[in-house]
């Protein structure tokens, strides 16, 4: 293998090997891939053949944001017999997110976690685009968990590295572990659930929307309130509806990380995709999960939109339409309103709580804005 050398001519030459990507393949994995066909430490040869320096081209997180220049140059390179922009996360652009390079790229992405049974399946073994999608944990083919890290030492990833610049990708960088070799991790069928929801939120990315009742909604508005419910979940306890749900229990026992943006990165892969799961429940049977949701937990406008960055269009209706959004002082109620609105949700058998009576009166008890809190 060749590493740390400097022929300042290659920088204008072509790829003498050019392997073809493999299905779902990563830019990042094709191009170890071809620097190891040139016999090549991968940071060398992008150092080399595409003058960054060592290990930049892959610290850069070039599978989401490589610039168009460097995208020709590499297509120039292999004469432009593959399509770069095709390997690169960014063809999620406009489905998980609107636009991912402008605000936040790695939100939907994580590093690179990967199954042990497919690589072990692959004649070359190589890294899927699909496994760094964070809605991505369970392996659909083999119906196994995803590793985060390596099995052994629990390092992350880091496919551009070599152990002891001997090993090749196959291997953890760090302690030399062979990937193949990790233990296939099974889901427990109580969890089984979390791939259902998996191939929902999947199918929803195919598709572009997501049907709610009624309307369709543009994958990427869908996803936009994800970390918004992840929020109420993780750090405000809204449990109750979901916590009868058989998901329930990975994420209430799940270790929380001091990671905030975006939420749910705060936990593991595996209760990540239970957490998913159960957001995926809620905006079942539209709306009537949502409404049982926000009723039971006592949850009004205020609470589900403050902090989303431009609350979406369906989701401001859905939301207003079980809770409504009030002005804090437009309407002033009396204590004994307040009593007789409690009396009639008594006897249609709702429960006398902040969301019913916001409704039922128009004035809005979850605000501090007003004193109507000390009406109750
Ligand atoms: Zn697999
Ligand atoms: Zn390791």
């Amino acid at each position: 293998m060749i590493k740390k050398i400097n022929f300042p001519e290659l920088q204008n030459e072509k790829f003498t090997i050019i392997p073809l990507p493999f299905e779902d393949e990563i830019l990042s994995s094709w191009i170890v891939r071809t620097a190891y066909a040139h016999k090549t430490h991968p940071h060398t040869f992008t150092n080399q053949y595409l003058n960054y320096r060592p290990h930049a081209f892959f610290l850069t997180e070039s599978d989401i944001t490589l610039d168009e220049d460097m995208i020709k140059t590499i297509e120039e390179k292999s004469y432009h017999k593959i399509d770069i922009h095709s390997l690169m996360l960014k063809t999620y652009s406009g489905y998980i997110q609107e636009n991912i390079y402008e605000n936040n790229p790695t939100t939907f992405f994580t590093h690179q976690k990967y199954c042990p049974v497919c690589l072990r399946e692959d004649k070359v073994p190589y890294f899927r685009k699909k496994w760094r999608v964070v809605f991505y944990n369970i392996c659909h083919k083999h119906q196994c968990r995803l590793y985060e890290h390596c099995p052994e030492c629990k390092t992350k990833l880091d496919i551009s590295k070599m152990y002891e610049n001997k090993l090749p990708y196959t291997h953890c960088h760090h302690c030399g572990f062979k990937l193949q070799r990790g233990r296939r991790l099974p889901i427990h069928k109580k969890h089984i659930l979390s791939l259902e929801y998996q191939n929902k939120i999947f199918q929803t990315i195919e598709d572009g929307y997501i049907q709610l009742g009624e309307t369709p909604v543009y994958s990427f508005l869908f996803f936009e309130v994800f970390s918004k419910l992840s929020k109420l979940i993780l750090l405000n306890s809204k449990h109750r509806f979901i916590d009868k749900h058989s998901l329930f229990s990975l994420v209430k026992n799940a270790e929380q990380h001091k990671i905030n943006h975006p939420i749910f990165k705060k936990i593991d892969a595996k209760a990540q995709s239970a957490l998913f799961g159960l957001i995926m429940y809620i905006f079942e049977d539209f709306s009537h999960n949502l409404e049982a949701y926000i009723l039971v937990n006592d949850l009004t406008y205020h609470d589900l939109t403050t902090k989303v960055q431009d609350i979406p269009f369906w989701y401001e209706t859905a939301v207003n339409e079980i809770t409504p959004r009030y002005l804090p002082h437009s309407v002033t109620v009396t204590k004994e309103e307040v009593e007789h609105a409690g009396q009639y949700l008594k006897s249609t058998g709702k429960e006398i709580n902040k969301a019913n009576l916001t409704k039922l009166l128009g004035c809005n008890f979850g605000s501090n804005d007003n004193k109507l809190k000390t009406l109750l």
